[in-house]
């Protein structure tokens, strides 16, 4: 399942392909008859639509057969540059570029992007464009194509599928898991997903110990050349705290929303967030302190996150704004009604986000202000509380209100998701191209 020998064959045939032709402009494929024909491989090199060329060509079949020509946009290079090292003539270049530029902004163009031209040679006179690929991003090629009448070129834009390809990491935290799981080759974003998915469960300041272990299976995407582009879903992780693995699974519910669950079948969205700032460090806890302005013992109800004035601070959970304004020593202050039970509430802030006013409904993780120092405060940072009751509660310690259960047919349909995943990564343990390191 992992294997992907093909798609490596048709990178290096591309990366050869381009060394091949970026020889000097003088020398280029097409221009003295000097080129020789693609091997047999390099034809498959992209294997959308060349049989609806081939086939729209009523001429596909004379000789001389028709060459492979690969440029990759320079610093500097215009289309026109390029077609022109290719040998087209000035009437084509330009024919070309009309076409191309009707569905792309030619100024657009920008170095590192790849152009696959199907060139047919003549004897006596500027070899002749069949088909042209410009390959915008790993999802998106711009096809122009010869018309079978000979008057002209029409372009489209082709949206391209990316292969998934499942992969599996896995380590042992020693100082942080972003430092452990970069160590194994895992994506920033993939990292800052596995944090979001956790971030309801764990404090990934205080809950980490040395010899803590994580492990995930996400989504690698892979363009058709093979090349790792980008990063997809992680369909299921575990953490390890202390003895204690906490596994989360992800899973589309009925009405098509997706999220991921314990393997119960409990939701790992909690009704609020513990840390409703990202990167901040928590600089004071909850309970009795030593007041830094008062000098003199004072119960501190909540607790503070030391952060640079301006840091985004975000809704705890989904809310209403019930208060938004000077609150005497809190400074710049906002507070979110959760439910019945539950509010949150944030000072200090230098400023508010805009359009939080009294009464608006926000969604958790919504930015509604920024870090500040105002108030009575001794330098910038979130001071942070949740009332229960109405009543100031440790954030650290309180028993929060828990997400969703799954029942019924849902939790039937969530049992076999879990299942499937079990025996992904049952296999993928096994697998001799895991990569693991301790
Ligand atoms: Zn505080």
């Amino acid at each position: 399942m992992l294997l992907r020998k093909t798609p490596l064959v048709a990178a290096f045939c591309a990366a050869a392909l381009v060394v091949l032709l970026a020889s000097s402009p003088s020398e280029a494929p097409g221009a003295h008859g000097r080129s020789k024909p693609m091997p047999a491989q390099a034809e498959r090199t992209d294997d959308r639509s060349s049989d609806a060329a081939l086939a729209s060509d009523p001429s596909a079949n004379d000789t001389p057969s028709p060459n492979h020509h690969v440029a990759t946009v320079g610093k500097g290079d215009t289309l026109a540059r390029i077609l022109t090292r290719a040998a087209l003539a000035p009437t084509e270049v330009h024919d070309i570029a009309q076409s191309l530029g009707d569905v792309y902004d030619l100024r657009r163009i920008r170095p590192g992007q790849r152009i696959e031209m199907t060139l047919r040679p003549s004897d006596d006179e500027s070899p002749t464009l069949r088909r042209l690929i410009l390959k915008v991003d790993p999802r998106t090629d711009i096809l122009v194509t010869a018309r079978a009448d000979g008057d002209g070129f029409t372009a489209q834009t082709l949206e391209k599928e990316l292969a998934r390809e499942l992969t599996r990491r896995g380590g042992t935290i020693h100082d942080s898991l972003y430092l452990a799981a970069t160590r194994v080759g895992v994506p920033a974003s993939a990292i800052s997903d596995l944090i979001r998915i956790y971030s309801w469960d764990l404090d990934f300041q205080r809950d980490i110990r040395d010899g803590d272990r994580f492990e995930l299976v996400y989504e690698q995407l892979i363009d058709e050349d093979g090349r790792v582009v980008g990063t997809g879903a992680i369909r299921a992780a575990a953490m390890t705290l202390s003895g204690d693995r906490r596994m989360l699974y992800r899973h589309q519910l009925k009405d098509g929303r997706i999220d991921y669950f314990d393997a119960e079948g409990r939701g790992a969205r909690k009704a609020l967030m513990r840390t409703p700032i990202n990167g901040a460090r928590l600089s004071s806890g909850f309970g009795k302190r030593r007041h830094p302005i008062l000098g003199y013992s004072k119960m501190h109800k909540g607790v503070d996150f030391a952060a640079p004035t301006g840091t985004p601070i975000l809704a705890a959970g989904d809310g209403v704004v019930e208060r938004r304004g000077r609150n005497g020593s809190y400074g710049k202050y906002i507070r979110l009604r959760h439910n019945a039970t539950y509010s949150t509430a944030y000072a200090h802030m230098s400023r508010y986000a805009k359009s939080i006013y009294v009464g608006k409904r926000v969604r958790q993780g919504d930015v509604i202000g920024y870090v500040g120092s105002t108030g009575r405060s001794t330098g910038p940072h979130l001071h942070y509380e949740i009332l229960k009751g109405g009543r100031q509660v440790n954030p650290m310690r309180v028993r929060m209100p828990s997400g969703e259960k799954l029942a019924g047919t849902e939790l039937a349909r969530f049992e076999s998701t879990r299942e499937a995943t079990d025996r992904l990564w049952a296999a993928m343990v096994s697998d001799a191209q895991v990569a693991r390191v301790d």
